[in-house]
């Protein structure tokens, strides 16, 4: 037995809370079910219980998943992606959140250029300059967008981080701050071709901290599905 739909409901509410708390419109605020590892018939469940957006990050298990949704549900890519892998994600996702270097990108153009297609993207950063985290290093956030900004067939909707964990979302405050800050001063340039109004930040042990800091689109798996079995 599990209680998605009623996950699903307390997540939203305390989305809603959060952003009353800093005087924010819940509207602006989207959930991404995250359904990595989790089987189809749960993402149906989901849908049924008012979700529509999911979020994967293995290209394999994505394309097997995919299929044997036969809900009309919209997926995001959030995980980290091979360039040689992109070609399977074309004309299935809506949004890329883990752009971060431009061979990434420039094949993510070339792929959708065949449908003749634009697709919404994310620069993916590393807010806490790990060395095992993928992500553009914030000093190179710049020279990325200007370079990826002259893709025609990607369109730069804004950020998204992956901070170092941890246990106390507190902790994590200063880095979804860092994201909002970088940008501001993306934006700030007003280069053709890039928005930055969403930030997507936050998971389960953290996403109304990302709220209440900007968040547009938080990334929740573990609170609505439970604990993932680790992969082999
Ligand atoms: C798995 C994953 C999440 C969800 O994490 P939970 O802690 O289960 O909510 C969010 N973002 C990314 C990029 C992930 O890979």
């Amino acid at each position: 037995m599990n209680n998605i739909g009623a996950n699903i409901e307390q997540i939203q509410q305390r989305i809603s809370s959060a952003c009353q708390r800093v005087g924010r419109n819940p509207t602006e605020v989207e959930l991404v079910a995250v359904s990595k590892v989790k089987p189809a018939e749960l993402v149906v469940e989901a849908f049924h219980a008012g979700q529509n957006l999911f979020g994967e990050s293995y290209v394999q298990e994505f394309r097997d998943k995919q299929p044997l949704v036969e809900v009309p549900v919209h997926w995001h890519f959030i995980g980290g992606l091979q360039s040689n892998k992109v070609k399977y994600l074309r004309s299935k996702v809506d949004m890329i959140h883990s752009v971060d270097r431009f061979a990434l990108a420039k094949e993510i153009n070339n792929q959708w250029q065949k449908d003749n297609k634009t697709i919404k993207i994310l620069l993916q950063v590393n807010v806490g300059d790990e060395a095992s985290k993928s992500g553009c290093a914030p000093d190179e956030l710049e020279a990325l967008t200007h370079a990826v900004a002259d893709l025609s067939n990607v369109k730069i909707c804004g950020l998204m981080c992956l901070p170092p964990h941890s246990d106390d979302p507190e902790q994590v405050r200063p880095y979804f701050k860092q994201l909002y800050t970088l940008a501001q001063k993306i934006k700030s340039l007003k280069l053709p071709n890039v928005d930055m109004d969403v930030l997507s930040m936050g998971m389960s042990g953290d996403f109304e901290v990302a709220v209440e800091e900007g968040a547009t689109l938080v990334r929740v798996g573990t609170a609505i599905f439970g604990q993932r079995i680790k992969k082999a």
